[in-house]
């Protein structure tokens, strides 16, 4: 029994996803509850991955968190609603199968190590599967087996999309509590195996303005965010579900490129304004849709985050 042994340690990895119908906006800042569903692709592990390592002890004395070899600040709100969520689950499940209430091992404090494979808070959704991972092992480490998108929720929302391959879709839910506010597999990573996605990085530098900060100033500024949210993503989701489901490469890529082009535009639309796209960016769009253009058809779709 884990709470037997002096400590216990688990090590697991996950991968980054990348929206094709986007996430940009919370309804609820505190549980991490979106404005819009949204839908993303997982990329396979074998380039991008998160590496997570935890351990509890009873020996351990605080909670600690290393990322990418630098100790952090376990204080951070999104860390701690990440562990208070996974220890209330471990307590549900044992007063659920009427075992003892508070085992030792539930008592004891986690040190956390996680190294990223790829550059952190540059864009490549590092905080997804930096989540997603934190999540996974902490339910390992306590023994949870239920349901883990509320707990990567709250350390980040697209993170819930990052607990499984393939295709995903985030429900964005309408209960006020979140709690159909999950993450669900549209179709397996076998499901489109001529799909190709290429990451070009065209800077490792930290964004100009994290993802936190910005969809809050576009909740509160852009007129047209509401308008995305409430009157064009339920039709897209739905349509690129379509996508996906027939293996439509044509409107899959052409609709991905559509609803990238409609963030950027809500992020110029937000007060002040934000700005991810870099010259750089911009140039690969047009080779994109040059390359496009070329072969008479969508042969190639840019997605850029
Ligand atoms: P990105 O586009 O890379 O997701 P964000 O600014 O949205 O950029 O999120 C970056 C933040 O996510 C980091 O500052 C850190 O707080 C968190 N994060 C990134 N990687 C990890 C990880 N492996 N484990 C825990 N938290 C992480």
């Amino acid at each position: 029994m884990a709470s037997e042994k002096p400590v216990e340690v688990v090590t697991c990895t996950a991968p980054v996803n990348i929206a094709v119908i986007k996430y940009w906006g919370k309804r609820d800042e505190e549980l991490i509850l979106p404005i819009n569903s949204s839908l993303s692709v997982t990329l396979h592990q074998d380039q991008l991955k998160t590496t997570t390592t935890a351990a509890i002890s009873r020996d351990f004395t605080e909670d600690r968190i290393w990322l990418n070899g630098r100790e952090e600040d376990v204080g951070q709100p999104r860390l701690q609603a990440c562990l208070r969520e996974i220890r209330r689950l471990a307590r549900k499940q044992r007063s659920d199968s009427h075992e003892d209430p508070l085992p030792l091992s539930l008592s004891y404090k986690v040190h956390v190590a996680s190294v990223n494979n790829f550059p952190t808070a540059a864009g490549l959704a590092s905080s997804a599967a930096g989540y997603a991972c934190l999540a996974y092992a902490l339910a390992r480490v306590y023994g949870v087996e239920s349901d883990l998108s509320e707990v990567a929720r709250r350390g980040s929302g697209s993170a819930c999309r990052s607990l499984y391959g393939g295709f995903v879709e985030w429900q964005m839910g309408q209960r006020a509590d979140g709690k159909d506010s999950i993450a669900r597999q549209v179709a397996p990573e076998a499901h489109w195996p001529e799909l190709r996605v290429l990451i070009l990085v065209v800077s490792a530098e930290r964004k100009p303005t994290g993802s936190t900060a910005g969809m809050q100033t576009s909740v509160e500024t852009s007129a047209l965010l509401r308008f995305r949210a409430e009157a064009l993503v339920p039709a897209r989701m739905a349509e690129m579900t379509r996508c996906v489901r027939e293996r439509d490469f044509q409107a899959f890529g052409q609709l991905t490129m559509k609803d990238s082009n409609q963030f950027h535009a809500t992020c110029l639309d937000t007060f002040p304004p934000i700005s991810y796209l870099s010259d750089t960016s911009r140039r690969v769009i047009r080779l994109v849709h040059c390359f496009n253009a070329h072969h008479g058809r969508t042969k190639a779709g840019g997605i850029h985050v």
